[in-house]
């Protein structure tokens, strides 16, 4: 049987575009080998921020900042590469030229200020102490009550780290143990190793979800605002990640990657 004259025009048709597309494929494919690379340092410990996730046998690094910093990269046209290190490397990853930038639930400290520079903040944190179900640890205040002896553990640098040494340790109310993850300070207190743990309240919450017998103070201990460090005055890709940051807030982008990692159905688990 042969073929009618539309049938004919048709499959012409189709063939051009099977080429047309292959074409645009390669040209994409060699566009995406051309582009330059962002790399973010993390300590990818802190869920629902960052963390390991295995996805078809293959292990992830997933997690709010990890899809906000692709979100970005995709904006502005790089290649996104994700460098897993301690939370205390972070800082001096960025001096060192290792890293572009740094995102891991990081607070905007005066101190911080010094050595690296901060965007405009993207999420907000709080403080809060995670105790074995029935402590005598009832509130933030029985940390700081007179003849208090609490042994408080932390992830080493982090703000909880950083404020509780001030205030706490300190004050001579007690000691603060460092540990390298905030995974590793909440084995410490289900061994009994410690009394408690001060750290943010979202991966607070996920450690405790995943542990039985521990829970989270109601009191809140400090409030804190998560920004993107950057090596000190480099000016040229912060304005890039300010000018990022603001466009995907607008379009969507980024309220919908935080609704899925913290449903705002949970409301009274979000930070306020
Ligand atoms: N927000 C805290 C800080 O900046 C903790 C961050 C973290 O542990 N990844 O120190």
């Amino acid at each position: 049987m042969s073929m009618t004259r539309k049938g004919y025009f048709i499959m012409k048709k189709i063939f051009a575009l099977i080429l047309v597309l292959a074409l645009s494929l390669t040209c994409v494919a060699a566009f995406a080998e051309d582009k330059p690379t962002l790399t973010m340092a993390t300590n990818a410990a802190f869920p629902p921020y960052e963390y390991h996730e295995m996805i078809d046998g293959e292990d992830k690094i997933v997690g709010i900042d990890a899809e906000i910093f692709y979100a970005i990269c995709d904006y502005l046209g790089y290649e996104g590469v994700i460098d897993d290190i301690d939370f205390n490397a972070i800082i001096p990853a960025l001096q060192g030229g290792k890293a572009d930038l740094g995102m891991a639930g990081m607070t905007v400290t005066e101190d911080r200020l010094v050595n690296v520079d901060f965007s405009n903040t993207y999420a907000t944190g709080v403080q809060v102490v995670i105790v074995k179900e029935g402590s005598a640890i009832a509130s933030v205040d029985d940390l700081f009550a007179e003849g208090a002896n609490h042994a408080i553990g932390v992830q080493t640098a982090t703000t909880g780290d950083i404020y509780s040494t001030d205030d706490i340790e300190g004050a001579g109310l007690g000691t603060v143990e460092r540990f390298n993850t905030g995974a590793d300070a909440v084995q410490a207190l289900l061994t009994g190793k410690i009394d408690c743990v001060i750290i943010d309240n979202e991966p607070a919450k996920a450690f405790v979800a995943a542990n039985e017998g521990l829970t989270i103070l109601d009191t809140e201990y400090v409030k804190e605002e998560y920004a993107i460090a950057v090596a000190k005055g480099n000016d040229e890709l912060l304005a890039k990640l300010n000018e990022a940051l603001t466009a995907l807030t607008e379009d969507g982008t980024i309220p919908a990657i935080i609704e899925k990692y913290i449903p705002s159905g949970a409301a009274e688990d979000k930070a306020e």
